[in-house]
């Protein structure tokens, strides 16, 4: 037995390279980057790490699996561009990002529109979009039979179903016991009664359990249970299923001690349900939505350190940009004690010379924290500061208006 026992580390960041000692984004040196780009802080997106984790994706996966994106992990309309081009289907949570994802070319056939609360003028631009309605509420059926009716369009409807189970091991549980998502499956068959009354155009189900897990055997049991409970619905379905979103939840390692996420059970288990499926629902199309798993990994927020303090003999480095951007790295986007994401200072990658020291923001709060007391590459006025694992939920789901300090500028490279 060992007595010593090593703190946990971070999975290491090797899906970017490393030349000169500087990281290499989208085939760039850091410097180089920072000097096209022109201004930091800003968001960097890896366009060859996109097309590489669909391709790792579509490997592990049985080949009928088709893979949405769900862009609310990262809108900006150049990478949703580019996921159009690579997935199956976008999935939107709002008319504003239906809007990005329309005109980024996806497919309207392959656009699905989930989310609590939509307004009716939402439920009236999806139905004369063509694109898919994953309905929460009941509320949306009659709204969207009578868009339909004025539009001489079909309203195209999946219902969402509030399973009564939950993803085990999920950060964030998005489905199970009492919710805003989804109808629960309670309340499915008057819904599906509803869906037949009203004429909609009924497609299939939506199920989605939870978010950023890591474990494989949990992300298995809730496809299971999905596949089995929509099997149980689809009997009294108006319509032959033709669609089944058996939702995601697959997680990317942030903190200490965690490891990537192990995709062969996961093909595995996808294979026996698609094998039952060509049985039980011979019509309907597979499919299983991500976020994060797509985009997380490729991309890194750059900030420049601006003050290099020491204060009772903690070095604080301090960066032109913190929470208002990055608020997942800062630890107020929902954590419950505050982790660290990996980090490096970026242009000194492969420096001998190391230190413990802790990254802030500008803010005047304590919780502009990026990096609390990390053994990182000494670092000076002028160098950058790089989060790792910044690809989803940084940029926009930040309060970038908080203490008035410049904006960041986001490049796909
Ligand atoms: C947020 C969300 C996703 C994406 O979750 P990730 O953790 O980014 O994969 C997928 N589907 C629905 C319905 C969501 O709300």
């Amino acid at each position: 037995m060992n007595d010593i026992r090593m703190p946990p580390r971070h999975v290491a960041m090797d899906q970017f390279g490393c030349r000169e000692g500087e990281l290499v984004v989208g085939g760039e040196k850091l410097t180089t980057l920072a000097a096209r780009v022109g201004q930091s802080p800003f968001y960097a997106y890896d366009r060859g790490l996109l097309r590489a984790r669909v391709a790792e994706l579509r490997a592990a996966l049985p080949r009928a699996i088709q893979l949405h994106y769900a862009m609310k992990a990262n809108p900006m309309p150049a990478l949703v561009s580019l996921m159009a081009g690579l997935v199956d289907g976008i999935d939107v949570a709002s008319a504003g990002e239906l809007k990005v994802a329309l005109d980024a070319g996806a497919d309207p056939a392959e656009i699905s529109f989930a989310g609590p609360g939509k307004r009716d003028a939402e439920l009236r631009q999806a139905v004369a979009s063509r694109v898919l309605v994953n309905v929460e509420s009941m509320r949306e059926l009659p709204a969207l039979a009578s868009a339909a009716q004025e539009l001489g369009l079909p309203a195209r409807v999946a219902l969402r179903v509030n399973p009564d189970f939950e993803l085990k091991g999920s950060g964030m549980k998005m489905g199970g016991g009492p919710k805003q998502f989804g109808i629960d499956v309670e309340q499915i068959p008057a819904a599906l009664t509803e869906v037949r009354r009203l004429g909609l155009a009924f497609e299939g189900f939506h199920l989605f359990a939870g978010s950023q897990n890591l474990r494989a055997d949990s992300i298995c049991e809730a496809q299971q249970k999905c596949y089995e409970l929509a099997l149980r619905l689809a009997a009294e379905a108006p319509a032959p299923l033709r669609f089944l979103n058996l939702g995601g939840g697959f997680g990317i390692p942030y903190f200490p001690g965690e490891s990537r996420l192990d995709l062969t059970p996961i093909g595995a288990n996808l294979e026996s349900l698609l094998e039952r499926a060509r049985l039980d629902l011979p019509q309907a199309r597979l499919v299983i939505e991500l976020g994060r798993y797509f985009v997380g990994e490729a991309g890194v927020y750059v900030t420049r350190i601006v003050d290099r303090k020491v204060s009772r003999g903690q070095v604080f480095l301090v960066t032109d940009g913190g929470l208002n951007h990055h608020l997942a790295a800062s630890g107020n986007f929902g954590q419950v004690l505050r982790k660290n994401y990996p980090v490096t200072i970026g242009n000194k990658v492969g420096s001998p010379m190391r230190e413990v020291a802790s990254v802030v923001g500008p803010l005047c709060t304590p919780l502009d924290i990026l990096a609390d007391r990390m053994d990182l590459p000494v670092a000076e006025v002028g160098d950058f500061a790089v989060v790792f694992q910044s690809g989803a939920y940084g940029a926009s789901a930040s309060p970038r208006g908080f203490l008035g300090h410049p904006e960041y500028l986001e490049v796909l490279v």
